[in-house]
Order: structure tokens, then sequence, then C-alpha cells
């Protein structure tokens, strides 16, 4: 399979769901990993050009621990709306990674870029199908399963389904510490140690499921996107 992950900021996706990545990578799947936003926004002192070229990097060198693809779409933070822009962006980044199945953020997560990315992302997974809506690439004509992935701190998520990541728990912190730009911002804007922070909240879930560490997750529920086979790990 080919899996598609959108965050919307450069280390969400390493934040909520890398140990459910790092399995589909092992598991001999491709994965591609997509940041919406640039990141440009989530430093005290960096400027922000200089910014979203680190992020980029650390973004890239965080996909390699598991031999994933990383892309960006390039929007500035708090910058992305559900507009044509952003939905077109979005689309040719679908197209290109010819996904079998998404994950994405969950539309009750905290704060705009994430709400709002998981709008675009779904949109754009029904818009890229058409072959009659031109982008450079062309239509990725298959309405694949997408799944939300757990919120921030879990709060105003009931998870449904759950992946076992014990086994990939240290991969998950090998990935969100590429995130090096990140540690100090997040402890003094959010007073909080990120690897810590993600790894409570696996620990949580995997309490929820038996197992020490997992990710959190929700299929959206609409027509043509219901699997009848497990397409998580
Ligand atoms: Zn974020």
């Amino acid at each position: 399979m080919r899996v598609l992950a959108v965050g919307a900021h450069p280390d969400d996706l390493e934040i909520l769901c890398a140990g459910t990545l790092a399995r589909f990578a092992r598991e001999g799947h491709e994965v591609v990993m997509c940041h919406a936003l640039n990141g440009n926004l989530g430093h005290t002192e960096i400027p922000r050009d200089e910014l979203k070229e680190i992020r980029r990097e650390e973004a890239k060198n965080s996909a390699a621990v598991i031999g994933a693809e990383s892309i960006t779409l390039d929007i500035d933070d708090l910058d992305i709306y559900v507009d044509r822009e952003a939905k077109y962006r979005m689309i040719e980044a679908f197209r290109r990674a010819k996904p079998d199945v998404m994950l994405i953020p969950a539309p009750t997560d905290y704060m705009p870029d994430h709400t709002v990315t998981s709008e675009v992302a779904f949109d754009a997974s029904f818009m890229a199908t058409l072959p009659q809506l031109i982008t450079e690439t062309a239509a990725h004509m298959k309405l694949i399963p997408v799944y939300y992935m757990d919120t921030l701190a879990g709060l105003s998520f009931e998870p449904e389904e759950y992946v076992d990541i014990t086994d990939t728990a240290d991969t998950k912190r090998e990935m969100i510490a590429c995130h090096k730009s990140q540690a100090q911002w997040l402890k003094e804007h959010d007073n909080i140690d990120y690897v810590e922070f993600a790894m409570l909240q696996s620990a949580f879930r995997g309490m929820q499921c038996g197992v020490k560490y997992a990710e959190a997750f929700r299929l959206k529920r609409v027509w043509g996107r219901i699997p009848t086979k497990r397409y998580l790990p």
C-alpha cells in the first residue's frame, strides 16, 4: 500500500502518529509524510524565512528515519483557509502520492491550522479523483479510506481504532527529536517537553487497549470510504 499522512505543521505527524507510520514502513508499505504549513511562526527568535527552511530539513530528517518521503504544501503558518489555493495544492500532493489510505488531522483539534488542514485534506481526497479537474499530475481515481489521527492530548476525541506502537515507540521518540527547533520553543510557548508529551499520550492510549504504547484513530464515515478490511497496522 501507499500511505499518505497529512499533518498541519512539520512535527504534527510525529507527535500523533509516528509510531503507526513506522509500523506501516516496517511492514513494507510506502509512506509519504506531508505537512501543509511550513511552520514559519513556530519560534521566538529565528526569522520566519530561515525557520521554514530549518523545519523543512527537520521534517526530512524525521521521515528519513523510517524511509518515508517528506513533502510540504509550503503554506505559511496560520495562513491556510478552506479555499481554492489550499485545496489545489493538496490535490496535487495527493495525486503525486497516489495513496491507498490517508491519515489526516481530526476536525476537533485545538487550533485553526489543524482543523482547516483536516477539511482541506478530506475535500482534496475527493476532488483529486476527478480527471477533468486539472492540476500538474493526472487524477488518482480512487476513493480511499480516511482516518482521523488523535487530537493533541486526546481531547474531544473518542478513538475507534488503536495501533499498538510498543515496538516502534523508540522510533517515534527519535522522529520527534529530529524537530530540534521545537524543543525550546514548545517549552517556552506551551510549557511542554514534546517527546514526553507525545509518549504520555501514547501510554494513555495504550492503557485503553491493553498495550504499553498505542496511537488512536477514527474512520471518516462517509459513502465510498468504508473499508471491509483493516487498513491500519
Ligand atoms: Zn500543529
